[in-house]
């Protein structure tokens, strides 16, 4: 435990005694994110409130050579705020601030602590809003969207964050505190915002950013349908971009988590259906009527066997909510579930989906499936007992076999949950060794000392497991190192 009294004194100064944790029974809630198959205390938990305390704690944190892992709300769902190397959990969470919205400029400025959401209501006088709506968009902080490039169902047609975001203050590892973009689109400059945008907190702290918003929808068209097999559903997905619609969202989820839903919902979904189908229209009123008229034929032409559209917000947010619940459903069937995060061309949904249920009985798993079917990104959810260690041994060589599946079909490892400490050792199933040697330059002229979020995204011999902290899931996959 790296838990020096001076250490502690200094860092007490700068945030005050509350905000500095060391009792076992504090750190223990910091030990993972939303994927707990890795987990690890901190030696110590800082919340500072301003970015210059930021700053201050990364100063003393040099000075002592101690690692600072960020955090926002912990929803991360790769390991990414997990302290695999012990170190300061460093968390951001009491910076919720909307410091202002330009309704004229179409412009929030918010401390990175913000949830997702309250961004979105404080654009909402202004008819405007915050694009990326990750599912956990009522926990998760602008800093962790950030950090990992969030994605969420309506990013299908809008973006993922990093097309949202315009500017961040951004405390450096040596202390010094910058600011990156602004107002409007930096194209000039060595594009350092495009840099951070996605490196999960290996390259220093976030504080605030400049998010762009963007016009509410004129009107929006919500269907649900429903399909005798997942592949005549994952055709109609691929049929309706072939038409040239780009959707706001298209989301799909599997038999065993629709019965999952309604166990908890009773909103009277078909529980018969091998799949459903949400498909999210929206722009101006002319114009979207067509669309409706080319969706609804498309999936009546691949054997829909009911449909429905919203009929008004109180229905659609029904219908959204049967989506957003999945995953924890899915708890009444286990209490545990790892998610991957795999992306496939999206007219290899059919066959990734018959394969992934083939890893699941080969090694005798159940696995649900929710999936981003717009963009190919899959979200199988293997359910397990954390307690029965074998059981997590099958999982863990499961998700394996699923991202090798993925990258196999074409695709990659993760499409919005980021590597983390999960993903890490399948790294150079996607990059060879002068790929990650290039990523491994960009981290060390940030981060010299190692001292950001080490032994994440990028693998290297101290993050398989030379750092003296026992790393379960690496030890288990050392050989791959
Ligand atoms: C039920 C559920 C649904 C989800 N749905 C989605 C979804 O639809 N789309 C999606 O993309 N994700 C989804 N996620 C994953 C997760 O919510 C996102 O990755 C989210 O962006 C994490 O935000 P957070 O505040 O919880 O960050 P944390 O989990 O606390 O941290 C995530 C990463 O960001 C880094 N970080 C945090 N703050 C900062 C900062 N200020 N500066 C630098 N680095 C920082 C951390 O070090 C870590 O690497 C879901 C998770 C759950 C549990």
């Amino acid at each position: 435990m790296n838990q020096n009294a001076d250490l502690l004194r200094k860092l007490k100064t700068i945030v005050g005694d509350d905000y500095v944790l060391t009792d076992k029974e504090d750190l223990i809630v910091y030990e993972c994110d939303a994927e707990t198959l890795d987990t690890a205390l901190p030696d110590i938990v800082v919340l500072p409130a301003t970015t210059e305390q930021v700053r201050d704690v990364i100063v003393v944190a040099r000075e002592y050579g101690i690692s600072i892992t960020p955090r926002g709300a912990g929803t991360g769902l790769s390991g990414g705020a997990t302290t695999i190397s012990g170190g300061i959990s460093l968390v951001l969470s009491r910076m919720t601030k909307i410091l202002s919205v330009d309704p004229t400029d179409s412009v929030a400025v918010v401390q990175v602590g913000a949830t997702n959401l309250s961004v979105s209501q404080a654009a909402l006088p202004y008819g405007l809003y915050f694009a990326p709506d990750p599912s956990s968009q009522i926990a998760s902080t602008i800093g962790g969207n950030v950090a990992e490039n969030a994605g969420g169902p309506h990013c299908l047609k809008y973006g993922m964050t990093t097309a949202h975001v315009l500017g961040l203050k951004f405390v450096m590892m040596d202390g010094s505190i910058v600011k990156i973009g602004g107002k409007t689109r930096d194209l000039l400059s060595l594009d350092l915002l495009g840099a951070i945008v996605g490196s999960e907190g290996t390259l220093g702290v976030a504080t605030e950013a400049t998010l762009r918003l963007i016009p509410r929808a004129q009107a929006v068209e919500t269907m649900l349908a429903y399909f005798e097999t997942v592949e005549s559903c994952g055709q109609a997905v691929s049929d309706i971009v072939a038409e040239g619609i780009i959707p706001a969202a298209m989301e799909m989820i599997d038999n065993l988590t629709l019965n999952a839903v309604e166990d908890y919902l009773h909103m009277g979904l078909n529980r018969e259906a091998a799949a459903l189908l949400i498909v999210e229209l929206d722009g101006p009123e002319i114009g979207i009527a067509v669309h409706r008229k080319i969706c609804e034929e498309v999936v009546q032409k691949n054997r829909s066997i009911g449909l429905t559209w919203a009929t008004d917000d109180v229905h659609r947010t029904k219908i959204w909510k049967a989506r957003k619940v999945s995953f924890g459903a899915l708890g009444r069937i286990r209490p545990n579930g790892y998610v991957l995060d795999g992306v496939i061309p999206r007219s290899k949904l059919a066959q990734a989906i018959k394969q992934i249920h083939e890893i699941g009985l080969k090694h005798q798993l159940i696995v649900a499936n929710v999936y981003h079917a717009g963009d190919g990104n899959l979200h199988p959810c293997i359910l397990y007992h954390r307690d029965n260690h074998e059981e997590v041994n099958r999982v863990v060589a499961a998700g394996r076999e699923i991202l090798e599946l993925c990258v196999e079909l074409g695709g990659t490892l993760s499409g919005e949950h980021g590597i983390g400490v999960e993903k890490m050792l399948e790294m150079p199933l996607v990059f060879n060794e002068a790929d990650l040697l290039a990523m491994r330059w960009l981290k060390e002229s940030f981060d010299p000392d190692e001292l950001a979020n080490p032994a994440k995204m990028i693998p290297t011999p101290r993050a398989c497991g030379e750092s003296g902290r026992p790393l379960s899931r690496h030890q288990m996959m050392s050989s791959t190192c």
